[in-house]
């Protein structure tokens, strides 16, 4: 095993997290003289997702967005919502550009060094040393996206509903899409009583993205989604001829499992192994951009890079939510139904964003007012 070069920070994994970090400390003068080092067991060379994002204005990432919305939609078994996103937009960025555009403007930088190889451990010493199948490197302090097997073994202590989907990209030879509008929920199809909702973006008038999702305990077979996707094609979409382009699956934590205590002083998860990825959506776009803010204004003042990461509040409603998810299955139609109809889309996206305020929060909660959430309430105090 070879000794390697001594870093300030290490960041292990070129994912969300991690490039965001990594992009934005290149583009702060106070980092130029601090040496980076990216561990990736991958080239970030697949386009693995999609990333989409509710956003005021023009953001960041205008220049790899790959697609806008302006409308929504909104299906339950009882009534139809037609959203006006406005002031926001949906947006949509495919992972590759954003992985090819941090890697070019990384790849100039002199202080950041590209490491492929598979992270084995960190050892907790004063100066985390990072152990790969080839090498270990030291770092003052690392930042790793790496999830705690914990959260794979612990099961009794903490809500785990799972995000999971399989989409399709379809064509069709005929227009039958509106760009302009997405459908951010539709419960007309559903597997039996669970929280299951397809999700269409489409990306021109002839091809779209049809994905159906479960947020459930547990998982079901490739098999099961193909048979719901296929079906809402057909009966609601009422296409009958189609090529499917391309497919895209995934698996997103619902929990309310403590990442974030993972953290030490001289390392700092990040991602999805950090908690960021919010407990109640499974967005995590805009979250990883606040929370990149937040460490790099707490590395400038040298305080912990972890301190102020999260919301106390936030986290609570979260877990309220998730226990009715996780308890009472069945009742997703109803809540999201209740978000929807009952609060503006401007309320909502500020709730989700977690830049509400209490007089918003309250008018939220009362739209949601029910026995299931009292009881959930009482058993989350
Ligand atoms: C299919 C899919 C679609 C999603 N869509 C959205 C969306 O539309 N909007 C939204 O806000 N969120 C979305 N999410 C949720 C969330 O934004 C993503 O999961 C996001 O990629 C999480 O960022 P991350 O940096 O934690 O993990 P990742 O982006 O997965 O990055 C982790 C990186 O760590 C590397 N790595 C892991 N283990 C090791 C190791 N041992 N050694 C070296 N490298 C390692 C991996 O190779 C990877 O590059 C989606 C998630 C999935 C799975």
């Amino acid at each position: 095993m070879a000794h390697s070069k001594q870093y300030d920070y290490i960041i292990i994994g070129n994912g969300l997290a991690g490039f965001q970090l990594a992009l934005a400390l290149s583009k702060d003068s106070f980092f130029n003289d601090k040496q980076i080092a990216l561990i990736d067991k991958s080239h970030k060379t697949q386009n693995d997702k999609t990333w989409s994002f509710w956003e005021k204005g023009n953001g960041k990432w205008e220049s790899i967005v790959s697609k806008t919305w302006s409308k929504a939609l909104f299906f339950s078994s009882k009534m139809e919502l037609n959203i006006e996103l406005a002031p926001y937009k949906y947006k949509t960025i495919q992972a590759l550009d954003f992985y090819t555009k941090v890697t070019h403007v990384l790849k100039e930088k002199t202080n950041f060094d590209f490491i492929v190889e598979d992270v084995l451990t960190v050892e907790k010493t004063k100066h985390p040393k990072v152990i790969t199948t080839n090498n270990f490197y030291n770092a003052k302090h690392v930042f790793d996206s790496r999830i705690t097997e914990d959260y794979f073994s612990e099961s009794d202590n903490f809500t785990k509903i799972i995000q999971h989907f399989k989409g399709w990209i379809i064509e069709t030879k005929v227009p039958v899409f509106s760009p302009d509008q997405f459908t951010m929920m539709d419960y007309r199809l559903k597997d039996g009583d669970k929280t299951t909702f397809t999700y269409v973006l489409p990306l021109s008038s002839t091809k779209a993205l049809v994905e159906f999702t479960y947020f459930t305990p547990t998982l079901v077979n490739e098999a099961t989604y193909d048979s719901y996707i296929k079906k809402y094609i057909s009966s609601i979409l009422k296409i009958d001829t189609y090529t499917i382009v391309e497919t895209e699956s995934g698996i997103i934590p619902m929990t309310n499992f403590p990442f974030e205590t993972y953290s030490t002083k001289n390392i700092t998860k990040i991602g999805t192994a950090g908690g960021w990825v919010k407990g109640s959506t499974g967005y995590s776009f805009k979250h990883s951009e606040k929370k990149v803010a937040i460490i790099i204004t707490n590395l400038k003042n040298n305080n912990n890079p972890s301190k102020n990461l999260f919301k106390r509040k936030y986290k609570f409603y979260d877990k309220i939510f998730l226990k009715v998810l996780n308890d009472e299955n069945e009742k997703g139609e109803w809540i999201f139904e209740q978000f929807y109809s009952k609060n503006s889309i401007e309320a909502m996206f500020k709730f989700l964003d977690e830049e509400s305020s209490l007089i918003e929060e309250l008018k939220i909660m009362k739209s949601l007012l029910s026995l299931a959430f009292i009881k959930a309430f009482f058993k989350t105090l």
